[in-house]
């Protein structure tokens, strides 16, 4: 069988691209991100989980382009606020808020907070355009820190302590917040049963039938 597949990443986030091009980097596929094609309408990622819209943009994408696509949906899950900002992680201090915006609210909300433990969970979706799917998690435990710290990642990453390093990931370089994010123990479960994942796929492809046509 041919182990060379094409894997639609249905993103357009630079930051996720990088991380999942080097996690999968060694493996026989050749990952294509949504920029590799033209204006494709968005989805709305408006599921109550993280499954919800990792199978949402996955599925969405693969039926869109025709070819088998990954999709990952994750957040910072703060103990103290009830499990927020979860869902609602790319948008918590509004709809068109960015990174800078959305720590400043996580900040002002945990002012005063003594327990500050948080987790950022990830979700991956790899589906079929015909809508099969597999799902893999990843977690990654850590404390909410005072004030920012570090250049690196994006999102929360410079507010997301992570007691095993004594560094925010921010502080991480690729490589080392990779080995232990959330997004990057979720793709290590993919990559460990890689082979699995595609035969899974091989499975689900249809067969291209082939018509002789006279001369
Ligand atoms: P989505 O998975 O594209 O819906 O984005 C979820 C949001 O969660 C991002 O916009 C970030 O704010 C946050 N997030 C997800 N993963 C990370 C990470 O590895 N570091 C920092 N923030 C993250």
């Amino acid at each position: 069988m041919d182990k060379s597949v094409i894997l639609v990443l249905a993103t357009r986030n630079k930051g996720k691209t990088e991380e999942i091009r080097a996690l999968l980097s060694g493996f026989p596929v050749t990952l294509k991100n949504l920029d590799d094609f033209g204006p494709i309408a968005e989805v709305v990622e408006d599921g109550d989980t993280f499954d919800d819209n990792a199978y949402k943009k996955a599925s969405f994408t693969a039926r869109v382009l025709g070819f088998p696509a990954i999709a990952d949906d994750s957040g910072l899950v703060v103990e103290a606020l009830n499990g927020e900002p979860g869902v609602y992680s790319a948008r918590y201090a509004g709809e068109d808020a960015d990174d800078a915006a959305n720590n400043a609210k996580l900040l002002e909300q945990m002012a005063g907070v003594e327990d500050r433990r948080a987790a950022f969970q990830c979700v991956l979706s790899i589906a079929m355009p015909t809508g099969q799917a597999l799902t893999y998690e990843g977690r990654c435990d850590g404390v909410i820190a005072q004030a920012p710290s570090g250049e690196g990642g994006f999102g929360y990453d410079p507010l997301f302590y992570c007691p095993d390093k004594g560094k925010t990931f921010a502080e991480l370089t690729m490589e080392e917040k990779g080995e232990i994010s959330h997004r990057g123990r979720a793709l290590k479960e993919v990559a460990d049963e890689f082979d699995k994942v595609l035969t899974w796929i091989d499975m689900h492809t249809p067969m291209q039938e082939r018509f002789e046509c006279k001369g």
